[in-house]
C-alpha cells in the first residue's frame, strides 16, 4: 500500500504557485488577491478560514477576510456580495458554508459574479465544467484530480465508485471521472443513501471515493483488493487523550482498509489540505484571466 501524500502534492503545488507570484510581481503585475466571508463562529468554519489565510501568506497571495455576525440578513449579506464583485481589488473570494439556516446558501452562491467564483459552486461554473469549458472547477473536486494525475493513478476503462451525490463533492467527481479526458475515462457509479447493496457495488470499485460524512464507514470488507481509496470525510471525534480534546477521522477505517488497497488517502493529511490548494489554483487563475 502506498500513503497518497495530500500534504505532500500541497506544499509541492504551493511552491509552483509562489513561483508564480513572484514572476508576476517581477512583471510589475498585480498580486493575486482572495477574500473569504465568514458569517457566524462556527469552529469549523473559522479553522478552514484560518487555514486559507495561511495558504495564501505561503504562496504571497493578498487575504482579507469579511467577519459578519451570525444574525446578519439575507439582504445584508448579498449586499456585501455585490461590494466584492465589484471590488477591482478582489481577483476571487469565498462565502464559508454553512450559512445560518435564515439565509439561503444557493440565493447567495447564485449572486457571486461567477468570473469571482473561485469555490466553483456556481451555476455556470458548474455548468463550465459539465461541458468541459475551462472555469473554476469545485475546490475539492480539483484537488482530488490533481492527486489523481500527480500520483500516475491510471483511470481510463476503471471502475470508479463514488459515495456521496453532494453538488460540492461526489457529483462534481462523477462528472470529472467519467469526461472523456486524462485523468477521467472511468466507468463511474455514483451511489447515495438510496442505494441498495452497496457493498455488491464497492467491491467492483478500482477507484472508491468516500464522500457521505459519516466517519468510518468505509469497512475492509467493502473494499477491493487491489483497490485506491480516497477518503474526502472529516469528522472531529471526540477524544480525551489528545491535546485539541479530538482526533480526526474521515469516512474510511483507515486501519483496516490500508492493508487491503494499492493507494489509499489519510485524515489528516489526504484531501484536506487539497481542497485549499483547489482554491489557490482557482485564484490565480481568476487573477490572470483579469490581466
Ligand atoms: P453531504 O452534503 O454531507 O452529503 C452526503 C452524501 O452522502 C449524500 O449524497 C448522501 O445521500 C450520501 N449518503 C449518506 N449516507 C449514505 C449511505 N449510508 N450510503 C451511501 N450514501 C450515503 O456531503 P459532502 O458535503 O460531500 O461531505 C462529505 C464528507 O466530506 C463530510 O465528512 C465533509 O466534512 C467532508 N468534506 C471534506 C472536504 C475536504 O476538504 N477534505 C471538503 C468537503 C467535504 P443523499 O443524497 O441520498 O442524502
Amino acid at each position: 500500500m502506498e500513503l497518497i501524500d495530500g500534504k505532500k502534492i500541497s506544499d509541492l503545488i504551493k511552491d509552483e504557485i509562489a513561483k508564480e507570484v513572484g514572476k508576476i510581481i517581477a512583471a510589475n503585475g498585480k498580486v493575486p488577491h482572495l477574500a473569504a466571508v465568514l458569517v457566524g463562529d462556527d469552529p469549523a468554519s473559522q479553522t478552514y478560514v484560518a487555514s486559507k489565510e495561511r495558504s495564501c501568506k505561503e504562496v504571497g497571495f493578498i487575504s482579507s477576510l469579511y467577519k459578519y455576525h451570525a444574525g446578519i440578513s439575507e439582504a445584508e449579506l448579498l449586499k456585501a456580495i455585490d461590494f466584492l464583485n465589484n471590488d477591482d481589488e478582489i481577483d476571487g473570494f469565498i462565502v464559508q458554508l454553512p450559512l445560518p439556516k435564515h439565509i439561503s446558501g444557493q440565493k447567495i452562491i447564485e449572486a457571486i459574479d461567477p468570473k469571482k467564483d473561485v469555490d466553483g459552486f456556481h451555476p455556470v461554473n458548474l455548468g463550465n465544467m459539465l461541458l468541459g469549458i475551462p472555469g473554476f472547477l469545485p475546490a475539492t473536486p480539483y484537488g482530488i484530480m490533481q492527486l489523481i494525475e500527480r500520483y500516475n493513478i491510471e483511470t481510463e476503462g476503471k471502475n470508479c465508485v463514488i459515495l456521496g451525490r453532494s453538488n460540492i463533492v461526489g457529483t462534481p467527481m462523477s462528472v470529472l471521472l467519467s469526461r472523456n479526458t486524462n485523468p477521467g475515462n472511468c466507468t463511474v457509479t455514483l451511489c447515495h443513501s438510496k442505494t441498495q447493496n452497496l457493498s455488491d457495488i464497492t467491491l467492483q470499485a478500482d477507484i472508491l471515493i468516500a464522500a457521505i460524512g459519516k466517519p468510518e464507514f468505509v469497512t475492509a470488507d467493502m473494499v477491493k483488493k487491489g483497490a485506491i481509496v480516497i477518503d474526502v470525510g472529516i469528522h472531529r471525534i471526540p477524544d480525551a487523550g489528545t491535546k485539541s480534546g479530538f482526533r480526526l477521522k474521515g469516512d474510511v477505517k483507515f486501519d483496516e482498509v490500508s492493508k487491503k488497497c494499492s493507494f489509499i488517502t489519510p485524515v489528516p493529511g489526504g484531501v484536506g489540505p487539497m481542497t485549499i490548494v483547489g482554491l489557490l489554483m482557482n485564484t490565480l487563475k481568476a487573477s490572470k484571466n483579469k490581466v
